[in-house]
């Protein structure tokens, strides 16, 4: 299809309406958490939102855009969406029931099931799968807490851990690879 539109906080840049890609924001839409059609861009979110003191270039505002054109690149670029620390700070001000915190989840969760998880979060999954929590045990922590005069850390049950891990699939979205690579 011929066309363009503009999108908010591009610095006017044009976006070819090839570049949308309507199966994702149907997606986002058809999953049911938020209601991001409804949006009408008045700004609450990102005026709420703490992670825009850290980083002017992360907006929810224009995430729920972006994920109503469909413009994936757009929420792919520089791993913004992975920003969000999910305080809901939006979500409590947003006057039209947007809930941006579930759509920004949602689309987390539909990038995820394409390949798309932050480095970062793999390491934490990663380190899940392999002691349970996300750190290893290492006994000078309990030594140290002894001193202090607090009880040893609990012992994680791997099989209970593994049997959330499978029902949840974490480990088909980190690929084997990562799932099993030793530290
Ligand atoms: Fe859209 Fe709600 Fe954010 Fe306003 S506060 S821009 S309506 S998501």
């Amino acid at each position: 299809m011929q066309g363009w539109l503009t999108v908010p906080n591009t610095q006017g840049r044009v976006v070819s309406l090839d570049e949308l890609d309507s199966e994702f924001s149907e997606s986002v839409v058809k999953a049911g958490r938020g209601k991001p059609s409804v949006c009408f861009q008045c700004g609450t979110c990102a005026a709420s939102c703490p992670i825009m003191k850290f980083d002017e270039t992360y907006s929810p505002r224009t995430i729920i855009r972006s994920a109503v054109l469909g413009l994936t690149d757009r929420l792919l670029k520089r791993d913004l969406i992975w920003l969000c620390a999910a305080c809901y700070s939006c979500t409590e001000r947003c006057p039209r029931g947007v809930r941006p915190a579930e759509v920004i989840s949602t689309i987390r969760n539909i990038i995820a099931r394409k390949g798309y998880i932050h480095q970062s979060l793999k390491m934490q999954a990663t380190a899940i799968v392999r002691y349970g929590r996300l750190w290893k045990d290492e006994e000078f922590v309990n030594e140290i807490r002894g001193d202090m005069g607090l009880p040893p850390i609990s012992a994680v049950d791997l099989q209970e851990v593994a049997k959330v891990l499978e029902h949840t699939k974490v480990k088909e979205l980190l690929g084997e690879q990562d799932a099993e690579d030793k530290p």
